[in-house]
Order: C-alpha cells, then structure tokens, then sequence
C-alpha cells in the first residue's frame, strides 16, 4: 500500500509560496495548517480555456474596498471536493499590455458564499477533479499574497516545485517493487512471467530509467541546498518522471493479463482467500493505468515542458 501520501498542494506548493512571497500574518495564519495536514488545499490555476496558455486565464478579482469580488471558472481542481481553502491565479488588471503581468495569487475559502464546487468523473470512473465556480465572492484583501499583478511570478515558482513532486520517484520505486511481485505470481508458459526474457528486458529497462532519474533528482536536491534554482531541470524531471510511472503501468497491465480488465474493480475484501486477493489486485491495474495517463497532462503538459527545456536549456 506504501505510506500514506502528504497532500502536495499545502505543503509543497502553497507552503513554500507564502515563505518566499507572503507576508508574517499569512505565514502564522496559514504555515501550521498546512503543516499539520488540518487544512485542505486546493489548486485553482486552470479554466476552461486556459490550460496550456495559462496567462489568458479570465478569472477576475476586482477591488471593493477591503475586499477582492470573484468571479470565473476553474477547472480540473484535483480534489477540490475536500477543499477548505483553494489558492487561485485571478485576472487583477484586464488592460495590462501582457497578459501575465494583470494576474495575483489569491486565497480564497472554499465554504464562502458563491463558490460552488461540481465533479468531473474520469475515464478510470473515480471523482478525483472538479469544477469550481465563482459567482460575486468576496474575499478579503488580506488574502493576497505578495503584490497586486505579481501572481505570475510566485505561479512560476510554485510550477517549478509541483513538476518535481509530479516526478514521483518514490511512488514509482513503490510500483516496481509492486511490479516484480505481479510478474513472480503470473505464469507464462508454465512458468513465473519475471523469467520470460522479453518481459525481463521491458522491466530491466524501465528499471535503469528510473535508477538514473533518482539520480538526477538528488544531483537537483543538492543543487537545491546549495542554492541553485531548479529552473528547467524540473521540467526534465516531470516528462522522464512521468513516462517512467506510465511505462510501470503498462507492464503492470501486460502482467496483470486478462484479469486487467475493470470488471468489479472494487468487489470487496478477498479476506482469508490468497488467490483471489491476487486477481482482484490484478483487477485494479486498468484503473491504475487510466488514471496514470493524466500525469504527463497536469502540471503542464510534457510538450510545454520540453519546449521550456528547448528556449531556457537549448537557447532555440
Ligand atoms: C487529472 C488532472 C488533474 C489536474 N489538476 C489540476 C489542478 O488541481 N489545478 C489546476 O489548476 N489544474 C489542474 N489540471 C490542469 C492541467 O494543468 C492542464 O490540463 C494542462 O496544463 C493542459 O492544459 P489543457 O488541459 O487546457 O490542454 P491544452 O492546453 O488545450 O492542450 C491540449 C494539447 O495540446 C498541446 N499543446 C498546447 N499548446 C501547445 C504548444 N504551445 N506547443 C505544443 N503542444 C501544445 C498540449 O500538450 C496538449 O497535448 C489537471 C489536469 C488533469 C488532466
């Protein structure tokens, strides 16, 4: 099952925003929260026509006195129906000449009046993103973090750090591990599927991959401590990260065989019956492997980060 997983919203994402950008009331307000896991956190950045091109998000967020009025749309907001709080990229000056430079990083209470929260169900039929709209909220202005217009800088920060986290390197050592015991149950001609030569070579190679992006991250980690700024090395992680865990996946689904198919995913507790604890564990790989196909989509997908790779490494 492996350990259970922080929630990467708060802690990596939001929590290091409001060190670097926010101010001392938003750190003792929101820092023990976020550390405790008390608080849920959502992630408002994209809408419906603002994914890839992020800066033409529309959301707008209009002064009022002492408070910021809301209104817009986002969407696939990862488990925003647990949502407390939702940091959220909103239109603050719709007449800047570029459009990155009339956004702010707001935060906003997800159980305010005027939010409302309705499900998207994906293709592996779990509810795990949202839409969530805003009608007339009105949201402190002390909920504003940093400066007014500045949201895209600490939107770029923020970025950096969730395409290091989607790399999920642990989950996916978790997954070989997961993997090789599939692969020793099932049986391939009379014998365990791990010693098929082929399937082997599929594993060994997936293996190495994974081997040297460990080592990547932990170069970057120690670059990190150092100092440096990640930079485009955490768009290098995200894509090799998440083609690592796809490719897991899909050999999970070959190993898994004819049980992969999502008859009864969830039929319950195979109790004392070991067999059957296996074929039902065999019966979850299509879900797993559906919902996997969303990892080289979020965070930016793998086509944007390689040409981020391409203007900031490359110099194209
Ligand atoms: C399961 C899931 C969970 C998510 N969770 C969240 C969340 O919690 N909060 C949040 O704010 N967002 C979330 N997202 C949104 C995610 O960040 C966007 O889906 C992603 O940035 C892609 O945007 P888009 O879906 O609008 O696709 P589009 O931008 O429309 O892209 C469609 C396709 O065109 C390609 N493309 C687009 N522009 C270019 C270009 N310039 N060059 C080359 N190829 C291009 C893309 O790579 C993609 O393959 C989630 C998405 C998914 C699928």
């Amino acid at each position: 099952m492996g350990a259970p997983r922080v929630l990467p919203f708060s802690v990596s994402m939001l929590g290091p925003v409001l060190i670097n950008f926010g101010n001392d009331e938003q750190r003792e307000r929101f820092l023990p929260g976020i550390k405790s896991g008390e608080d849920w956190w959502a992630q408002g950045f994209s809408e419906p026509g603002a994914g890839s091109d992020l800066a033409s998000l529309k959301t707008s967020a209009i002064r009022d006195g002492d408070h910021y009025v809301v209104n817009g749309q986002k969407t696939w907001t990862t488990l925003g129906q647990h949502g407390d709080w939702i940091f959220c990229l909103v239109r603050t000056d719709a007449s800047a000449t570029k459009p990155q430079t009339g956004i702010s990083f707001i935060l906003i209470d997800m159980r305010d009046p005027g939010v409302e929260v309705r499900p998207i169900i994906t293709l592996d039929g779990s509810h795990e993103v949202n839409e969530v709209w805003f009608t007339d909220v009105r949201v402190p202005a002390e909920n504003l973090v940093g400066q007014e217009n500045m949201g895209w800088t600490y939107a770029k920060f923020l970025l950096q750090n969730e395409r290091i986290g989607i790399a999920g390197i642990g989950q996916s050592k978790e997954q070989l591990v997961s993997l090789r015991r599939l692969a020793a149950a099932e049986k391939k001609n009379g014998k365990p599927l791990i010693e098929d030569p082929s399937f082997r070579a599929k594993l060994s190679e997936v293996e190495i991959e994974l081997r040297a992006l460990d080592l990547t991250n932990k170069r970057m980690l120690v670059e990190t401590a150092r100092g440096t700024d990640p930079g485009p090395v955490s768009s290098m992680l995200k894509i090799r990260g998440s083609e690592v865990a796809q490719r897991l996946f899909e050999l999970k689904m070959d190993a898994a065989g004819l049980y992969a198919l999502p008859f009864q995913p969830e039929a319950g507790d195979a109790g004392w019956n070991d067999e059957l604890a296996g074929t039902l564990a065999q019966a979850r790989s299509a879900p797993h492997y559906l919902n996997t196909r969303k990892i080289s989509i979020f965070g930016g997908s793998n086509e944007i980060q390689r040409s981020i790779i391409s203007k900031m490494m490359l110099g194209f």
